[in-house]
């Protein structure tokens, strides 16, 4: 069994407790021993990692990841790319999200039906690189809904799946289940990128909703909403919806809701995608004018006072934005913890914390997920400063000087060790 020592590392062990020097020893995949300074764990035989007081923390977990999205500019482009290229540029990304540090990725929904289940497979059976996956199915739709890009006079695929009706809903879930998804996604709200159902409309209907959750419950399976209007998050609640994405458009009651459901679901507002979008997709011809015409700098400031309200109220906010497209890259994930700090006034602690150990939660592995402690998993990050001080450090790959996934490093420390 491989065995490290970290020695002379500051752990930020993300139970929420400051930071500390000390060792840590890694057995195998998982964490051994978690000593604090002066003492030092007994190491024979490990392969020794000088820290020079480098931070150790927990590698980071997406919640709201699109391995499948290649980075297009507009969506449609994904239905153009035929399975066999679109299944090694996702084993691609997979990669990529490594180099960044990122771990983990719960899947919020694959641009083809099987190609988050292939990739999921193929790094569970080391086949692949890449981080931790949950696979999710392609976005189930309503005809006129968000990911519904035909055209009347002719058949072109897209990256959502329409279905419309309880019974189209529920055959495609199953469909799903039997192809080997953990995670069902649908689209109960509009967006500000479908013309005929903006964000703030409710497109499913109760039964629709029903029917997908029903299948989830039966095979012990869960669901995932693009739910951006507050009637669309009451509606998620009701029928026991686990994973509520966007929620940028509240009112007090569904507020309310969510707070009283606080330790069953998990809420990720997706800040990157908007933020960019407004901010930084000209060369791509969104201006910032055309950009606040669709309504986004408008869902933006909602979701930013909604986000800082539930998060007072305890509800579990975490990182994901919707990395994938040109303006708003896979990779550049890590931005999402700076946005968590900058615009919704969370503590570097918190933001972090949503980024690993409230990450462990949403994966399911929150006993043995996203902090540093003994038996827990073995996905660390080494990091060249403090993420406390600065937590823009964790978007330069050159200041994460090694990632270890599941007791290996991916990314090796130079010579063993970390240069100051
Ligand atoms: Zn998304």
């Amino acid at each position: 069994m491989s065995s490290t020592l970290f020695r002379n590392v500051r752990i930020l062990d993300c139970t929420g407790a400051p930071p500390f020097a000390g060792c840590v020893r890694v057995e195998g995949n998982r964490i051994a021993a978690v000593v604090p300074a002066p003492a030092v764990p007994a190491a024979a035989d490990a392969m020794d990692v000088e820290g020079r007081g480098a931070t150790l923390m927990p590698g980071l977990i997406e919640a709201h990841s699109h391995l499948t999205f290649t980075d297009v500019a507009q969506s449609v482009e994904l239905g153009f790319i035929p399975p066999e290229e679109h299944m090694l540029k996702t084993a691609q990304n997979a990669r990529r999200m490594l180099d960044a540090g990122f771990t983990s990725c719960f899947s919020a929904a694959a641009a083809k039906p099987r190609l988050d289940i292939v990739l999921r497979n193929a790094i569970d059976q080391g086949d692949f690189p890449g981080p931790r996956t949950l696979a999710a199915s392609p976005e189930m739709t309503v005809a006129a809904g968000l990911g519904d890009a035909r055209l009347y006079h002719m058949y072109r695929e897209n990256f959502a799946v329409v279905c419309n009706g309880p019974e189209e809903f529920r055959r495609f879930a199953r469909k799903m289940v039997r192809e080997g998804i953990d995670t069902l996604k649908i689209n109960v709200s509009g967006d500000a990128g479908s013309p005929a159902s903006p964000a703030d409309k409710t497109v499913m209907n109760d039964a629709e909703v029903d029917a997908v959750c029903s299948v989830a419950r039966a095979h012990g399976k869960r669901v995932a909403a693009h739910a951006r209007s507050a009637e669309s998050v009451r509606m998620c609640l009701c029928h026991g919806v686990d994973v509520i994405y966007h929620a940028t458009l509240l009112d007090e009651d569904a507020r309310d809701q969510l707070e009283a459901q606080r330790d069953r679901v998990f809420v990720a507002p997706v800040l990157g995608h908007l933020y960019t979008t407004l901010n930084e997709a000209a060369p791509w011809g969104i201006t910032r004018e055309i950009a606040e015409q669709r309504g986004i700098a408008h869902e933006l400031g909602q979701g930013i006072e909604n986000m800082k309200a539930l998060h007072k109220r305890g509800v579990r906010v975490l990182i994901g934005g919707d990395y994938g497209f040109a303006w708003n890259p896979i990779g550049t994930d890590a931005r999402e913890i700076g946005h968590f700090v900058d615009m919704l006034g969370f503590s570097p602690m918190d933001a972090i914390l949503a980024a690993t150990r409230l990450g462990g939660q949403i994966m399911g592995m929150g006993e043995r997920l996203g902090q540093i402690l003994p038996g827990y998993l073995a996905d660390l990050l080494l990091v060249d400063g403090d993420p406390l001080e600065d937590v823009a450090i964790l978007q330069q790959p050159g200041r994460i000087r090694a990632v270890m996934r599941d007791g290996t490093f991916w990314k090796a420390p130079v010579n063993g060790s970390v240069e100051t």
